[in-house]
C-alpha cells in the first residue's frame, strides 16, 4: 500500500479511537453525574498517551536504522514510513556504490591510461595503465598538480588549450615509447586526461614514409636514363613510330614528376625545423602572377593583388605551395576564364588567396582533395599534367607553417584555394619595420 495511503488509513484510526474514548467517558460521565469530571480524566489519559508514543518515536531519531511498528495508530505509522524511506536510500547507496565500482573496474581494465582531474588540475584518481604508461604511483601523486608530474614544456603548452590531442609524446615511463594524449573536459571545470600508446603506430607510420621515400628514390635514376635515352631518339629516323614515341615521352616525363612530388613529400614529411625568411610578398604575389600568364599563355584573364605585409617561413616551400595552386587554376579554369591571385592581410591573419572561375568542385569531394592522388576527374588531372599530389604537398607545406587550407568552391561556378596564416606569421613590410 503506497505510504499517503497508509498514513491516511493510521489517522482515521486514531481519529476513531479517540472519538470511542470521549463517547465511553461521556457515558460514564451521565452514569456517575461527573460528565466534566470524567471527560478531563479522558482528556488527560489521551494527552499522556500520545506524548507517550511521542517520546518513544523521539528516542529513534538518529538511528540509521528503525525497527518497524506492528500498531496501527499515526504514530506507528510515520514510524513504518520513516523506516521504508530508509530502506530505500540505503538499497539506492547500495546499487549507486556498485555502479561506481563497476565502472572504476571497467576504467581500471582499459589499456589507455585515464587520469581524472579536478578543477584545479590536481589528480583525483587514475587507472592501472597510468602507472605503466605516465608513471603515476598510488596514493602518491592523488591530489598533484598534473604538470608538476608530467614536466615538459610541450604538455604545460599543449594543457593551456588541449582542443587538439597531443602527438607523439615520450612516456615519463619508458622514453622509448610514444604517447598519444587527449584532454576530454566534462561537469564544467572537471576534465579527464586519456594517453594512448601510439609507439607501434608511429612505427609503422615510419616503415610506410621510408617505403615510399626508397622507392621514389630508387626509381629516380632509371627513370632518367630512360628519360634521357627517348630525347636521344630523333623521330625524323623512324616517323612511323613518332606517336608511339611521343607517347613514351609523355608518359616518362608524368612518371618523373610523380617520382618527383613523392620525394618532395617525404621531404617535407620528414622535416621538423623550417628556415625563418622573410617573404616580401608583393615580389611573390607579382612573380605567381607572371607564372599564371606564362601558364595561361593568353587563354585566361589573370589579375593580381598585394596587401603591404610580409610573410615569415620557407621562401622555397611556400611559393612551390602557392605555385601548385596557381596551376591547378590555369589548369581547370576553361579559356576565357578569371583568375586572381591576393594577399590580404588583417583581422589577425594573412591569406593568400588564388580564385578562379573554372570548373569548380562539387561539395562531396572537398573533404578528400588533399589526399594523395585523389582527383575529382583523373582524366581532365591526366590530361593537364597533374599527378594528383599537388594539394597534399600544399597542406604539408602549411601544416609545417601552423597555416591552414580554406577551400570554397561550387561546381560550374569556380573555387577559391586560401593559405591562411596566424599573426604570428606576418611581418610589417621593410619600410615600416625600419621607421622607428
Ligand atoms: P592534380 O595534380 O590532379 O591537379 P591536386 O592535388 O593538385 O592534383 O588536386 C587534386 C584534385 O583537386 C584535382 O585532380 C582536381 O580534380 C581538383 N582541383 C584542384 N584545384 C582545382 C581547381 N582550381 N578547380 C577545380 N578543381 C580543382
Amino acid at each position: 500500500m503506497p505510504v499517503k495511503r497508509r498514513l491516511g488509513v493510521a489517522w482515521r484510526s486514531s481519529i476513531w479511537r479517540i472519538v470511542a474514548m470521549l463517547v465511553v467517558a461521556l457515558v460514564a460521565g451521565v452514569a456517575l453525574h461527573a460528565v466534566a469530571l470524567a471527560l478531563l480524566v479522558a482528556f488527560a489519559a489521551l494527552f499522556a498517551i500520545e506524548l507517550w508514543r511521542l517520546a518513544k518515536l523521539s528516542r529513534l531519531v538518529g538511528e540509521r536504522r528503525w525497527p518497524s511498528a506492528s500498531g496501527n495508530g499515526i504514530w506507528d505509522a510515520l514510524q513504518n514510513a520513516r523506516r521504508d524511506g530508509q530502506r530505500r536510500r540505503i538499497d539506492e547507496k547500495r546499487r549507486l556504490a556498485s555502479a561506481l565500482r563497476a565502472f572504476r573496474d571497467a576504467a581500471a581494465a582499459l589499456p589507455d591510461a585515464v587520469v581524472a582531474l579536478d578543477e584545479d588540475g590536481r589528480i583525483d584518481w587514475f587507472n592501472a595503465a597510468a602507472n605503466d604508461l605516465l608513471g603515476l604511483k598510488y596514493p602518491h601523486d592523488i591530489g598533484a598538480h598534473l604538470t608538476n608530474l608530467l614536466r615538459s614544456p610541450r604538455v604545460a603548452e599543449w594543457l593551456a588549450d588541449a582542443s587538439e590531442p597531443l602527438a607523439d609524446l615520450p612516456s615519463p615511463a619508458d622514453e622509448s615509447r610514444r604517447l598519444s594524449l587527449r584532454l576530454i573536459r566534462y561537469a564544467d571545470d572537471r576534465a579527464l586526461l586519456v594517453a594512448r600508446d601510439i609507439s607501434q603506430l608511429m612505427r609503422l607510420e615510419q616503415v610506410r614514409r621510408d617505403f615510399v621515400a626508397n622507392v621514389s628514390h630508387e626509381l629516380r635514376t632509371p627513370l632518367t636514363v630512360v628519360h634521357g635515352y627517348l630525347d636521344m631518339i630523333e623521330p625524323e629516323q623512324m616517323p612511323e613510330f613518332e606517336p608511339i614515341l611521343h607517347e613514351l615521352r609523355n608518359q616518362s616525363r608524368r612518371m618523373t614528376q610523380i617520382v618527383e612530388d613523392l620525394l618532395t613529400l617525404s621531404r617535407l614529411e620528414a622535416r621538423g625545423e623550417l628556415p625563418q625568411e622573410r617573404i616580401g610578398m608583393r615580389a611573390l604575389v607579382e612573380a605567381l602572377r607572371r607564372e599564371a600568364v606564362a601558364l595561361s599563355q593568353g587563354r585566361h584573364e589573370i589579375t593580381a593583388h598585394a596587401d603591404l605585409c610580409d610573410l615569415q617561413g620557407s621562401s622555397k616551400e611556400l611559393h612551390s605551395a602557392f605555385s601548385n595552386l596557381v596551376s591547378n587554376a590555369v589548369r581547370y579554369t576553361p579559356a576565357g576564364g578569371r583568375i586572381e591571385v591576393r594577399w590580404i592581410c588583417g583581422a589577425g591573419e594573412g591569406r593568400l588567396s588564388v580564385t578562379d572561375t573554372g570548373q569548380g568542385i562539387p561539395a562531396q569531394h572537398l573533404p578528400r582533395l588533399t589526399e594523395r592522388f585523389y582527383r575529382v576527374s583523373t582524366s581532365r588531372s591526366r590530361e593537364t599534367g597533374g599527378t594528383g599530389l599537388g594539394l597534399s604537398i600544399v597542406k604539408h607545406v602549411l601544416q609545417l607553417h601552423q597555416a591552414r587550407l580554406d577551400i570554397r568552391s561550387e561546381a560550374g561556378v569556380g573555387s577559391t584555394f586560401a593559405c591562411v596564416f596566424g599573426a604570428q606569421r606576418l611581418l610589417p613590410p621593410l619600410e615600416e619595420a625600419d621607421s622607428p
